[in-house]
């Protein structure tokens, strides 16, 4: 996608500052590997001040423009980058100031209001649309009500998940899984989660993620856990059916592993660092691991430093960081 506000590569040869803008997820593009692009929605008009003006608070986000400014990520490996948080985080539901963020980028009026902040969003199997209590049954409908896919998945191991119809490889790409196969469709979210649930048991459900980032997990053989996943529940439940499908490949732009501490805005508003691969939404930096997804809503500046800083070393650019010391 390049539209005419799309920030060419050539013009960040020299040390650039981008934004203010409103951090999002990052989009990821089909290729081996995976190319990772940052959208930058502009910061709303009037968000550059405190966080506590009540006046703007008041004011919803404006509507953004239909092509966003974006740069290839992925192109960027080798190239110190440093995220500077302004202070400011906005829901993304609502586009309000607020002072933490829940439930991934919401303040907590939304976040207690939204059916798509609800338990049985993270939990399927509690969906309680039938029971008519669903905190906006229309939302119900459109999301919860819609076909539903179980997969399989190699991130830091096997794992059992679900995902909407027609979702599965951007889930997969998200997750920074290396193996991806379908397992059954389901004709509602909580008829996917129910099943997800019981395989749950078996093959775990969650991504550890401090594997995730250390090495790319060992080839699965996901037929043969298909296979497993059919004898441990041979009758997989109403509106649901097992599928077959091949086993789908993802590789990730990475030169080297960073080390494993978690990079946040909690205790710094600047985070920095080499950029030496990218992996499901996480950044990986020669100073440690940025979750991107974690920090939705959060207003940064994007600083891509000069590439007359690096050397390349072994066919991976590497920063000189003696040239950069003045940089700070
Ligand atoms: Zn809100």
């Amino acid at each position: 996608m390049t539209g005419p506000n799309s920030t060419k590569l050539d013009v960040l040869v020299a040390t650039q500052t981008l934004g203010p803008f409103v951090m999002r997820r990052l989009r990821i593009d089909a290729g081996e590997p995976l190319r990772y692009f940052v959208t930058m929605p502009p910061a709303p008009v009037g968000s550059r001040g405190s966080a506590t003006s009540t006046d703007d608070a008041q004011k919803p986000a404006k509507e953004l423009p239909e092509s966003l400014p974006e740069i290839e990520l992925s192109a960027l490996l080798g190239r110190r980058l440093t995220l500077h948080h302004t202070g400011v985080l906005r829901c993304q539901a609502c586009g309000n100031h607020t002072r933490k963020s829940y439930s991934q980028g919401h303040c907590y009026p939304c976040f207690k209001r939204l059916a798509s902040c609800d338990l049985c969003v993270m939990a399927p199997h509690r969906c309680h649309y039938d029971k008519g209590t669903c905190r906006d049954p229309k939302w119900g409908e459109s999301f919860c009500m819609q076909p539903h896919l179980v997969y399989l998945a190699n991130s830091s191991g096997i794992k059992v998940g679900i995902t909407r119809a027609g979702q599965q490889l951007g889930r997969w790409r998200d997750q920074g899984a290396l193996q991806g196969r379908l397992l059954a469709t389901a004709s509602t979210r909580r008829a996917a989660g129910e099943l997800e649930v019981q395989l749950a048991k078996e093959f775990g459900d969650r991504s550890q993620w401090r594997a995730l980032v250390s090495s790319d997990a060992d080839p699965i053989d996901l037929d043969v856990a298909a296979h497993r996943a059919r004898e441990l529940v041979p009758e997989p439940g109403e509106g649901v059916r097992y599928v077959d499908d091949e086993t789908h490949s993802l590789s990730y732009p990475v030169a080297a592993w960073p080390p494993t501490n978690r990079l946040n805005f909690k205790k710094t508003d600047t985070v920095s660092g080499v950029l030496t691969g990218i992996k499901g939404q996480y950044l990986l930096l020669d100073s440690g691991v940025f979750n991107v997804r974690e920090h939705t809503g959060y207003e940064v500046t994007l600083q891509v430093h000069a590439s007359d800083t690096i050397e390349p070393v072994s066919g991976v650019p590497v920063a000189n960081s003696a040239s950069q010391i003045d940089l700070f």
